[in-house]
C-alpha cells in the first residue's frame, strides 16, 4: 500500500484544488436554484472546462484522465460545497454500460450531453418481484417489427420523474431459465405510455418513483448486447454501481459525533468525558480507520492501473451501518431536541436527523447488507454458494403463490 501521491498525482491534485477554488459556484450564483438547476449549473461549468467526467475519453466529453485522477479529482470536490448527487447513476453506472455495448453513433451522441449535465439517466432495474434477485423480473418486452413493445411495473427508481432516458432490463423470453430470458434497452422517459410515480420516503422527499409501462415502444436500436444477454450487460451496470456507491457518503461522520460530545452534556458533565460515550467514539474511529485503508488499497491498485478487489463490497457493509448507528446514537446525545428536525433550530442544520433518516435507504439501496455479506462469502473467501433451487428451470415454470 502507497499512501503517498506520485509526483505527478501531486500536481494533478494541486491543479484540480487551484480550480475548484477559482471556480466553485457563489451563493448568488445558487441563489433561486432549485437541487436540479444547480448541480446542472456545476457540471456545465466543470465540463466546459474539461474537469467533468474525467476518466471517459475525451470524445465522450471526458478528460481522457486515469482512474486515480478521478479518484483524486472527487477527493478534492468533496471538500468543496458544491451541488452533488444528481449524475451519480447517469454517469456512474449507465455511462459504462453504453461505452461497453452501445454503438459508437450511439455513444457520441448520448454521452457528452450525459457529460455536461444538459441530460440525466436513471437505472430501473429492481422491481416489487425482483430486489435483490433481480433476474426474477417480470416486466416484459414483445417483439413487433423494428420496436419492442413494453409492459409492467419497475420500482424504487430514483431520479425517474426529472430523467430524460434510462437503461432498463426487460424480460423478453420467459420459455428460458431466469437469466438467459433477460435483455437490456436504453429508453426515451418522455416514451408514450411511461407513467411516473414518486414514493414519498421517511425523509418526507420523494426522491424515487414506480415507473409503469402500458405499451411503451422502445427501438431494436436501443437494444444493448444481444437479445437474451441481459444479464451479462447488466452485470456491467452492477460492478460500477458497487465502485460508485460508496458506505453512506455525506453526512454523519465520527468528527461530527466527537464534536457533538464535546458540546453537549450528561449530568453536568461534557458528554465526551462519558466512559460509554468514549466507548463508542473508539469503536467508530477504529471501524473509521479501518475503512480508510482499505480505500487506500483500492487507490493504490488504481494508482497502479489495476483493478480493486472486493473494498468496495467491505466498504459498503461496515460503513452504512456504522452511519445509521452513529446517527441514532448522536440523536440520543441530543436528548429531547433530537426529535427537532428543523434546518433553523437543530444542531448542525438538523443533518443528525437527515442522516438518520436516510440511512436504512443507504443499507438497501445498491445491494443489501445480507446480499453484499453474500458477495464477499462467495467471491472473496470462497465459501459454498447460495443454493439456487431454480436455476436452470424455465422462468415461467418456476412457481409462483398464484401457481
Ligand atoms: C434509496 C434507494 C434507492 C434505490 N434506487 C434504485 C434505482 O435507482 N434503480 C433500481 O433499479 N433500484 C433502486 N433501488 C432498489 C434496490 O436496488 C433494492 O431495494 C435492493 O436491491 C433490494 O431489493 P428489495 O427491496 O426487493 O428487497 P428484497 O430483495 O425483497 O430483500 C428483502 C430482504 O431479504 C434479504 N435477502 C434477499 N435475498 C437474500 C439472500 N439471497 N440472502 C440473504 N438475505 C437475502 C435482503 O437482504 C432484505 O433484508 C433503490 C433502493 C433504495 C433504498
Amino acid at each position: 500500500m502507497d499512501f503517498n501521491d506520485s509526483t505527478e498525482e501531486a500536481t494533478f491534485r494541486q491543479e484540480a484544488r487551484d480550480w475548484l477554488k477559482a471556480n466553485e459556484p457563489t451563493e448568488a450564483e445558487l441563489e433561486g436554484l432549485d437541487g436540479i438547476e444547480a448541480a446542472k449549473l456545476w457540471q456545465k461549468r466543470k465540463y466546459d472546462a474539461g474537469w467533468a467526467c474525467i476518466r471517459w475519453p475525451k470524445e465522450h466529453g471526458g478528460r481522457g484522465a486515469s482512474a486515480i485522477e478521478q479518484v483524486i479529482f472527487g477527493q478534492e470536490e468533496s471538500k468543496f460545497d458544491t451541488p452533488e448527487g444528481l449524475f451519480t447513476i447517469g454517469h456512474g453506472m449507465c455511462a459504462p454500460t453504453m461505452m461497453a455495448w452501445a454503438t459508437e453513433e450511439q455513444n457520441k451522441r448520448y454521452l457528452p450531453k450525459l457529460a455536461s449535465g444538459e441530460e440525466i439517466w436513471c437505472q430501473m432495474f429492481s422491481e416489487t418481484a425482483g430486489g435483490s434477485d433481480l433476474a426474477a423480473l417480470r416486466t416484459r418486452a414483445e417483439k413487433d417489427g423494428d420496436d419492442w413493445i413494453i409492459n409492467g411495473q419497475k420500482i424504487w427508481t430514483s431520479g425517474a420523474h426529472y430523467s430524460d432516458y434510462g437503461v432498463i432490463v426487460l424480460r423478453t423470453d420467459p420459455t428460458a431459465p431466469k437469466h438467459q430470458g433477460l435483455t437490456y434497452f436504453f429508453i426515451d422517459m418522455k416514451s408514450p405510455g411511461i407513467e411516473t410515480k414518486p414514493i414519498k420516503q421517511i425523509s418526507g422527499g420523494a426522491n424515487f418513483n414506480e415507473v409503469y409501462f402500458t405499451d411503451v415502444r422502445v427501438p431494436d436500436a436501443h437494444r444493448l448486447g444481444a437479445v437474451g444477454q441481459g444479464w451479462q450487460v447488466a452485470i456491467t451496470t452492477l460492478m460500477n454501481e458497487r465502485a460508485s456507491i460508496g458506505g453512506g457518503g455525506g453526512g454523519v461522520n465520527f468528527k461530527s459525533v466527537f464534536k457533538l460530545a464535546q458540546t453537549v452534556n450528561i449530568d453536568d458533565e461534557p458528554a465526551i468525558k462519558d466512559k460509554s460515550v468514549r466507548r463508542r467514539l473508539a469503536d467508530w474511529y477504529i471501524q473509521e480507520s479501518g475503512l480508510k485503508f482499505t480505500g487506500y488499497r483500492s487507490m493504490t491498485a488504481l494508482s497502479r492501473g489495476e483493478i480493486p478487489g472486493p473494498e468496495n463490497s467491505i466498504g459498503k457493509l461496515v460503513g452504512a451501518p456504522k452511519q445509521q448507528d452513529m446517527a441514532s446514537f448522536a440523536l440520543d446525545l441530543l436528548e429531547s431536541s433530537g426529535a427537532i428536525w428543523d434546518p433553523e433550530l437543530s444542531q448542525e442544520a438538523g443533518m443528525f436527523q437527515a442522516t438518520y433518516m436516510a440511512s436504512p435507504g443507504i443499507r438497501i439501496a445498491g445491494g443489501t447488507d445480507e446480499i453484499m455479506a453474500n458477495i464477499i462469502a462467495e467471491r472473496v473467501l470462497g465459501m459454498p454458494q447460495d443454493i439456487r433451487v431454480d436455476k436452470g428451470i424455465p422462468f415461467n415454470e418456476i412457481p409462483t403463490s398464484n401457481s
